[in-house]
């Protein structure tokens, strides 16, 4: 090697690790991340856990995804967090008209009904989920039955099958067992994956055992947080972002959290409306 050759490595080295410092700052709190020409804003972070005496808490994940003039929301939330999704909307300079596209893991009400927010979206749902959705009894499942009878009528659903690019740089694939038409998206977009799951794969207790709190069948379960593991496996350094826990990365072995859980109730116990407790729901920090 030339004494140029040499130098011009030693530069370029120094450059990717500058680069790679940079990388790792931006998703130390697990809620924004730059790969290629994506940028991802984790809006909302999903909470890993189900209320003890009043049914589902819905907590779920929100991410933004920037490519050039096109914005994609994958999964938008249920009725509880619409102001809130707003508010980080617009804190991020953004209408929710701006929104060009909203990409459905599944039909739950929790990760989908707000697709009505956004009148200038796309709005994809796997082909499968949208006809299961519709076959459902009412008041059965958690199928948002009216937002879904509306989405198949409206000009904005996208239906799409695994495989599909959904967005510039994402694809849908299969992964049945919490809904039989659950997708999630992989981004491809540089040196490292992200692979939202949604709740194909809602935690990290569900990824690390390869079983589900909520499934219909245990072993279709089992094979597609296998499919999970081999997308998330591809590139080191890759990011999944489940329907209901922090992001996380793989580091010697291990699935690292990015960011903290930040999670707490506020609740009126007193007679005084000025007077509330907080009660955190914090139990890791970035373990
Ligand atoms: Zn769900």
């Amino acid at each position: 090697m030339t004494r140029n050759a040499c130098a011009i490595v030693t530069k370029c080295g120094k450059l990717a690790e500058l680069s790679a410092k940079k990388n790792m700052n931006t998703q130390q709190n697990g809620r924004k991340f730059h790969i290629g020409s994506f940028e991802i804003d984790v809006i909302v972070h999903g909470f890993p856990g189900k209320s003890v005496c009043h049914g589902p808490l819905g907590f779920s994940t929100i991410a933004l995804v920037r490519h050039g003039n096109r914005l994609a929301l994958v999964d938008v939330g249920g009725f509880g967090q619409r102001l809130l999704l707003q508010d980080r909307l617009t804190k991020l300079g953004l209408k929710p008209a701006d929104i060009t596209d909203v990409l459905l893991t599944h039909s739950h009400y929790d990760h989908a009904i707000n697709w009505l927010l956004f009148p200038n979206a796309n709005v994809v749902i796997g082909q499968d989920e949208l006809k299961w959705s519709l076959e459902q009894p009412w008041g059965e499942t958690f199928v948002p039955e009216l937002y879904m009878r509306e989405l198949q009528q409206s000009p904005q659903l996208c239906e799409v099958t695994t495989g599909d690019e959904v967005f510039p740089g994402i694809t849908a694939h299969m992964t049945p067992g919490h809904t039989p038409g659950s997708l999630i998206f992989v981004l491809k977009a540089g040196e490292r994956d992200i692979v939202f799951t949604g709740d194909a794969c809602k935690n990290r207790a569900e990824l690390v055992s390869r079983t589900a709190d909520m499934t219909y069948d245990k072993e279709i379960t089992r094979e597609s947080i296998g499919r999970i593991w081999d997308f998330w496996s591809r590139r080191s350094g890759s990011v999944l972002i489940p329907g209901h826990d922090l992001p996380m990365v793989q580091e010697d072995g291990k699935v690292r959290y990015l960011g903290e859980r930040e999670a707490a109730i506020r609740a009126w116990y007193s007679e005084d409306l000025n007077k509330t407790t907080v009660i955190s729901l914090n139990e890791t920090k970035g373990q």
